[in-house]
């Protein structure tokens, strides 16, 4: 299966596993992108999400694993897929 999830921290489209399973059971998957480890950082809290990701991109919107960062990859393109 090569179906990837969005991260809902940072909107990228990487996730191996959803951040939370129908049983609320935390992936413990760390974003490639921002770094955020679910069931770690937060139990799936909104407000969590929202206090990461400003902070993440306060600090220069680095990526935790910069080998998987596309080439062409575009911050502000990333964050609308979080608009629903
Ligand atoms: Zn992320």
């Amino acid at each position: 299966m090569s179906d990837k999830y969005m991260c809902p921290v940072c909107g990228f489209k990487g996730l191996d596993e959803l951040p939370y399973n129908d049983d609320k059971e935390a992936s413990f998957e760390i974003c490639a992108c921002c770094g955020f480890e679910f069931g770690f950082d937060n139990d799936g809290a909104a407000d969590k999400y929202n206090n990461f990701r400003l902070n993440w991109i306060k600090n220069g919107a680095n990526w935790f694993l910069p080998d998987k960062k596309p080439k062409d990859w575009d911050l502000n393109k990333q964050l609308e897929n979080l608009k629903v």
